[in-house]
């Protein structure tokens, strides 16, 4: 008989997170897992493609067993297996995030004992989700600061709606994953980052860089926003801009995408407003790398410590579901919606200290 942990989809947001944190972490431990209440905090609860394609691809690169997968679908058991790596092809469909679906196999595929390549095909910038250039710039600039040995490629940008793009994603087998200290991000170095337009006239994101021109080019060491034009497949279409703000410890990254009916400057000022906030708070990380960074950070070889812009259910509901997993300790000081101290004692220390007693 399977032994399953049990896992509560409905915990804190009951999002599509609680689902992929503990996919990826069944998949770590080699523990199997039965979700239930998936997704019940929205209002389309149970399995949308997305999740299903989360679920297909942590499947895929360890041969899991899977029981309950169908859309809609409340509950699944998840029986994972050991994960090879080498190479995968996953395609998500039109809109899909390819970053989520990476998020969540990036990690186990880290603890394979040889290197992976996997293309992904589907939805690169997606509203709700990092964006293909959030995920490359921000989230893998930190994760291989901090070991992980993952790099990315964009071969085609997908756009919500169509989709149709590619990703590839080289992931090596890690050696030591080091512990992250970030509590003073330090002075402004400068601000940097592209306008980008696919299958759309070039004057948008011509107008979107003069917008944060206008808006930021006196008040801040703007440098470098660079006009792009990315490829895309022809029946697809998008634009974005994004904004990184380098400091001497950090950096924080913001980016909005475009759609039909949003004039260019409204697309610049989302971003824009977006990184004053971020720069008016004392955060050293900016809100969606703080719950996206802690899976990584919890097999670290120390206790991590690090000060984001903004405490979002997301961080909570995230440390919650990966502390009932692993028993990590993840200590969170600071209130919803105001900069917060985050603290992780890790699986790995822990378990150490466990074996001494
Ligand atoms: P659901 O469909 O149930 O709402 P979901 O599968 O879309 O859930 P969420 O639980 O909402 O997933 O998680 C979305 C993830 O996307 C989070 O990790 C969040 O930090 C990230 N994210 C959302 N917006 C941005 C953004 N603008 N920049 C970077 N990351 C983002």
């Amino acid at each position: 008989m399977v032994d399953f942990l049990d896992v509560d989809g409905s915990i804190g947001e009951g999002g599509g997170q609680v689902l992929r944190t503990a996919l990826s972490l069944s998949v770590i431990i080699g523990t199997p897992i039965r979700v239930h209440n998936i997704r019940a905090g929205r209002r389309q609860p149970g399995l949308r493609p997305q999740h299903m394609m989360a679920v297909n691809a942590a499947a895929r690169i360890c041969g899991a067993q899977v029981l309950g997968l169908e859309l809609g679908s409340k509950e699944i058991k998840f029986i994972p297996g050991k994960v090879t790596g080498g190479n995968q092809n996953i395609e998500i469909g039109t809109a899909g995030s390819t970053s989520l679906v990476f998020q969540t196999i990036a990690v186990p595929l880290s603890f394979a004992a040889r290197s992976s390549r996997v293309k992904l095909f589907g939805g690169t910038h997606v509203p709700w989700s990092p964006c293909y250039h959030y995920l490359a710039l921000q989230w893998v600039t930190f994760v291989r600061k901090i070991g992980y040995k993952i790099s990315l490629e964009l071969k085609a940008s997908g756009f919500y709606p169509k989709g149709g793009g590619s990703v590839v994603a080289i992931v090596k087998p890690v050696e030591k994953i080091s512990a992250l200290n970030l509590t003073n991000r330090g002075a402004l170095i400068r601000i940097r980052g592209f306008s980008a337009v696919a299958n759309l006239p070039r004057n948008i994101a011509e107008r979107q860089r003069a917008q944060v021109v206008r808006r930021m080019g006196d008040r801040y060491p703007l440098s470098d926003i660079r006009l792009s034009e990315l490829d895309s497949p022809p029946w697809a279409k998008g634009t974005m801009i994004l904004l990184l703000a380098e400091f001497q410890n950090s950096q924080a990254c913001y980016f909005s995408l475009g759609k039909k009916g949003k004039p260019a400057e409204r697309v610049a000022d989302e971003a824009i407003d977006s990184l004053e906030a971020f720069l008016s708070s004392k955060g050293v990380i900016d809100e969606y790398l703080a719950d996206q960074i802690l899976l990584p950070l919890v097999f670290a070889a120390g206790k991590s410590v690090f000060r984001t812009s903004k405490v979002t259910q997301h961080l909570l509901t995230n440390a919650q579901i990966i502390k009932i997993i692993t028993n990590a300790d993840i200590i969170i000081d600071g209130k919803i919606g105001k900069t917060g101290l985050v603290q992780i004692n890790p699986f790995a220390v822990q378990n150490k200290d466990e074996e001494k007693l």
